[in-house]
């Protein structure tokens, strides 16, 4: 696949993470061989799954599942479930894996699954039938050594225990025997803070950007697009810090309050109703005007493309931490880049997910049981380690964080190449 052919389907993730590759070949002169081995993805399968439900009927639901790249190890990235996602999205998003898993330094590779339904539609008994019928369709793209699944946009880890437990029952194996899905409940062998490690993840590296600027946490505005499991989880962190966070969104709309929300009681209200809206103490606002708020740092945790050129000049935040993958179109970051704003890519600054899934891969081939004391400790040290080794890139080479992480992720990926060697 090709530039020019991802254009004519016209893909957002699939052209922004096409973009970002091309960039990174031509300034790092990988030959065009090279190059092809490196982008083109292993598998891209589609599934067409047809449940029948309680109720007797029948349901067709297309799937997904793009293992990228394999080089430095098993696939590695989540299943999203939405009613628009496309081949090409989950193409796209398993590309970013491959360098997400490279620059945060874990032996994965990367892929990624899509499932096209909105689960708000969903009953969980119907979601359950679904997920089970996406695991028996996908079954032999899934394994401990070929690809392992995680959460995304609208799956969780009741699903990752459900996912598990299919192929437990399906082939008489126990439910502790090898790692195919990450993200799963504590009691199956989950680990402990895998649900907050995206969200803790992204607030490591603002903490370490904000330290570079001199940028006082206290009283720190903060802007959040998308209030789901790592854009709440991110609020709440920062918060912790002293910041203030001066609107967010969902997809029911958006909220502001004067003097900060109280994101604590706002992600209860979320469990609680399902809506962002109508918690005592806020105001409704525009959900444009989350990304374009008065704000120091805004943090796009929803979905892709968001960040376009006709808003990018609206931006007014200095710092923008991408929690979402691929919020920002290849346009919007050269404004950005020319406004000196100052954007922690999403192959960084949402890594912490996968490295916790890391931790919970070790943990379950090696039969042991990891601390959240222990799990939060290296997750800080990671993300503010490979932060650092990104920034400092970026300083010697005079690159943009994004580029110096592209730099970085597309190297190490060549690196495992060269080293594995060239016949198959
Ligand atoms: P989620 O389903 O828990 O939450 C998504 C949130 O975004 C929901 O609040 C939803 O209402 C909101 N939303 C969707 N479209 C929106 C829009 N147009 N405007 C405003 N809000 C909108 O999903 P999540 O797991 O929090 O994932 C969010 C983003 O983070 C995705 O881009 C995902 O790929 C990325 N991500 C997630 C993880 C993870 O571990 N869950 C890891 C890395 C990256």
């Amino acid at each position: 696949m090709n530039q020019q052919e991802s254009q004519k389907v016209g893909n957002g993730i699939l052209q922004t993470a096409l973009h970002n590759f091309d960039e990174a070949a031509r300034r790092l002169n990988l030959d065009e061989g090279l190059k092809g081995k490196i982008l083109e993805p292993k598998e891209r399968i589609e599934l067409s799954l047809s449940p029948t439900l309680s109720n007797g009927q029948v349901t067709n639901i297309k799937a997904f599942v793009v293992r990228h790249n394999d080089v430095l190890g098993p696939a590695k990235g989540g299943i999203r479930m939405t009613p628009d996602v496309t081949l090409d999205d989950v193409t796209g998003l398993a590309m970013e894996m491959t360098w997400k898993t490279s620059v945060i330094g874990v032996p994965f590779g990367g892929g990624k699954s899509g499932i096209r339904i909105d689960p708000s539609t969903l009953s969980p008994e119907v979601k359950e039938t679904i997920v089970r019928s996406f695991t028996r369709g996908a079954r032999r793209h899934i394994g401990p050594e070929i690809y392992v699944p995680a959460p995304d946009m609208g799956t969780n880890e009741l699903d990752m225990a459900r996912i598990r437990d299919c192929i437990s029952y399906s082939e008489a194996i126990s439910i502790t025997d090898g790692c195919y899905v990450t993200g799963k409940p504590v009691i199956f062998g989950g680990v402990a803070g895998r649900r907050e490690a995206t969200g803790k993840g992204v607030i490591h590296t603002v903490l370490a950007m904000c330290k570079k600027l001199d940028m006082p946490l206290e009283g720190l505005r903060v802007a959040v697009q998308g209030f789901g499991n790592v854009g709440s989880v991110a609020a709440c962190d920062i918060a912790g810090y002293g910041a203030k966070i001066v609107a967010a969104s969902d997809i029911t709309g958006a909220v502001a309050a004067p003097d900060g929300l109280d994101v604590v009681a706002l992600a209860k209200h979320v469990e609680e109703t399902g809506s962002i809206l109508g918690l005592a103490g806020t105001k409704e606002i525009d959900p444009g005007q989350v990304l374009e708020a008065e704000c120091d740092v805004l943090i796009p945790a929803a979905t892709q493309s968001q960040i376009t050129r006709e808003n990018a000049d609206r931006i007014t935040a200095r710092i923008v931490a991408e929690g979402a993958n691929a919020p920002t179109t290849p346009e919007a970051d050269e404004i950005l880049n020319q406004r000196g704003v100052l954007v922690i890519p999403d192959i960084l600054c949402n890594a912490g997910g996968v490295f916790v899934s890391y931790l919970e891969y070790t943990q379950e081939t090696q039969r042991e049981q990891m601390t959240i004391e222990a799990v939060e400790r290296r997750l800080a040290e990671r993300m503010t380690q490979r932060f650092h080794d990104v920034y400092d890139l970026g300083q010697r080479e005079g690159l943009s964080l994004r580029d110096a992480a592209m730099n970085l992720g597309v190297s190490r990926v060549v690196e495992g190449v060269l080293t594995r060697g060239l016949l198959p």
